[in-house]
């Protein structure tokens, strides 16, 4: 939803071209949310979702820690107030002279899923504490993170047990359900692979005290979403069956429901048009498409909601394009998008819940395009 100050902020800046405007109230509104639901997790939030610097200071300022993925967003997380010891380098794919660097730089905490990787974290940063990524099926997932991240549990007890020969901390065990997660059990099954992990692992002697239960909390689209409340509810209930009275720490991982539902994106109608004089659909051509950083659209997965100033006119499903001059910078085809059919070049609109996502996946200049601008007020 676009706030009262975004909307203040668009009719009085009157920013040019297309741009997204995020809103930190809401932003702090979803941390706090976040932290009621589950009071004993840290909260880690997944820098890549938005790495805007007035985000990343004001989570630091109530307390974030960060998930950061590459050298890059391990210095954007220390340049925004966080000590070594609030950030994580969850990325299981890294160099390892970008692992010295992390280590250089004070950061304890790196995310493995292979023997491989355990070897380059024990040479470059002596001591550290891992964790391994368990595979999820991403089932309930919109936005799933398929099998490209993680090991089997099996394999885990492995990782770890090497890690732990290797002079590192074998700590725990992380997992990501897959983002835009609307179903709130989705973390049971996953919890109940790192507990099995935890229970192998003690009876070697290698006590296991943490488990990373990732991202994947969702922002609404077009459907009503569950609340923090009732992930947070699940969750716990899922920690107590497979853990009894000795949960372990935990941390979560939003990146999407943190900053999704914060930002919005503004863009101008620049054509509508038909492709024969019975085309049932119209195509509308938008001054930002995929590579203006509507990526998610891939596949159609993320169906954003759009705010027009004819809402109310009579509807009908349009072709929704972005301006490149390349074919898959087709946002919505094959389930076309319903719009005012008095929808007319200049029209100025609205595209919610684009606070995630958006910014970082924006191209340089396909086609002479600019990156998607951001103000975050
Ligand atoms: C991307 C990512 C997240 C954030 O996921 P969301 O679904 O946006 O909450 C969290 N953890 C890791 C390791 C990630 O790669």
């Amino acid at each position: 939803m676009a706030t009262q100050r975004i909307l203040d902020f668009i009719a009085t800046r009157r920013p040019n071209g297309p741009c997204l405007v995020v809103d930190l109230d809401v932003v702090e509104t979803n941390f706090n949310a976040f932290r009621k639901a589950l009071p004993d997790s840290a909260i880690f939030y997944a820098v890549k979702a938005n790495p805007a610097p007035e985000i990343l200071r004001l989570l630091a300022g109530l307390g974030s820690s960060f998930d950061c993925a590459s050298v890059a967003e391990i210095e954007m997380a220390l340049d925004a107030g966080a000590t070594p010891r609030r950030i994580s380098f969850g990325n299981t794919i890294k160099k390892e002279r970008d692992i010295a660097r992390a280590h250089e730089l004070g950061i304890s905490l790196f995310a493995v899923d292979c023997v491989e990787e355990v070897e380059k974290v024990a040479r470059a940063a002596p001591g550290a504490r891992v964790f391994c990524r368990v595979l999820t099926s991403g089932e309930g997932a919109e936005w799933p993170l398929s099998r490209k991240f993680g090991c089997v549990p099996a394999m885990a007890v492995d990782v770890l047990t090497h890690a732990h020969s290797l002079g590192l901390v074998a700590t725990g065990i992380s997992f990501h359900v897959g983002s835009q997660q609307t179903d709130t059990e989705a973390w049971d099954g996953a919890l109940a692979d790192a507990a099995q992990v935890f229970g192998t692992l003690a009876e070697r002697g290698i006590t296991l005290t943490l488990v990373n239960m990732g991202g994947g909390f969702p922002t609404r689209y077009l459907k009503d979403v569950p609340s923090a409340e009732a992930y947070g509810r699940s969750i716990f209930e899922a920690l107590r069956r497979h853990f009894g009275n000795r949960i372990p720490e935990t941390i979560i991982e939003p990146g999407r429901g943190m900053v999704g539902d914060a930002g919005v994106i503004k863009a101008e109608v620049v054509l509508v048009s038909r492709k024969s004089a019975t085309d049932e659909n119209r195509w509308v051509f938008l001054d930002i498409g995929k590579f203006g950083g509507l990526a998610e659209t891939m596949d159609e997965a993320i169906r954003y909601p759009i705010v027009t100033p004819r809402d109310g006119d009579r509807m009908e499903p349009c072709v929704l394009a972005g301006p490149t001059c390349d074919s898959a910078d087709v946002l919505y085809e094959k389930k076309p998008y319903p719009l005012p059919i008095s929808l007319t070049v200049g029209d100025e609109i609205l595209i919610e819940g684009t606070g995630a996502y958006t910014t970082t996946y924006s191209a340089v200049a396909f086609n002479g395009f600019e990156p998607l601008k951001a103000y975050v007020i």
